[in-house]
């Protein structure tokens, strides 16, 4: 039996933000991961052949804003696809905040759950992270998706750098936890900005 064509269900973060993404996308030689994240073969042997080869392009989505409080929007991007010639297997690569699986941003996420962690009220954090208009009526007060991301960052799914928390803190426990995290993998500044600021941007440069 063939071995079916495997794909690294991870996207690949490139170092490049959206912002930049957004305005030229990268080469394929500019993004190209150092190997394949399946059989980690190296993608440019020296010498060698290319082994981790372009496979066109994916749209994909990006939701939330570009930078704090900047209108929320959902961005229309487009990552890379690579293709590994020793394994087969489909590797994606986009923006340094994209996360797997997820439509909004790694940014937007972090974000949010700095602003929870700082006691805003969901419906506030939502009219600033959401790009959706329309919402339905029982979820006024509770906005479910911050709670899911909250489960998620809790469970250690969300971002890596993020470790697991115990099962009993609650959901504001949770998420002030996620932005001192986030934080601390901003760049020293000599005027740090507002925590849920260095969130935001800790977001895209945790690794
Ligand atoms: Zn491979």
């Amino acid at each position: 039996m063939r071995e079916k064509t495997r794909g690294s269900r991870e996207i690949v973060r490139s170092t490049i933000s959206v912002k930049y993404w957004l305005v030229q996308m990268p080469s394929v030689a500019a993004v190209r991961p150092a190997c394949c994240p399946v059989c980690k073969a190296a993608s440019s042997p020296v010498g060698g052949r290319i082994v981790v080869q372009g496979h066109g392009k994916r749209p994909r989505q990006g939701w939330g804003p570009v930078v704090p409080r900047a209108p929320p929007e959902s961005l229309a991007l487009t990552v890379r696809r690579y293709r590994c010639i020793e394994c087969r297997a489909l590797t994606t690569v986009g923006p340094s905040e994209t996360l797997t699986k997820r439509l909004y941003t790694a940014s937007a996420i972090a974000w949010a759950l700095a602003l929870f962690g700082l006691l805003m009220t969901p419906r506030a954090i939502r009219e600033l992270v959401s790009p959706l208009r329309i919402w339905g009526t029982t979820s006024g007060a509770r906005w479910q998706t911050l709670l899911r991301w909250a489960g998620a960052a809790a469970a250690g799914r969300l971002f890596s750098t993020v470790r697991e928390m115990p099962t009993e803190w609650s959901a504001r426990t949770v998420a002030a936890r996620v932005a001192a995290t986030l934080s601390a993998c901003t760049l020293p500044s000599p005027e740090p900005p507002p925590l849920d600021v260095q969130a935001f941007h800790g977001a895209a440069l945790a690794r």
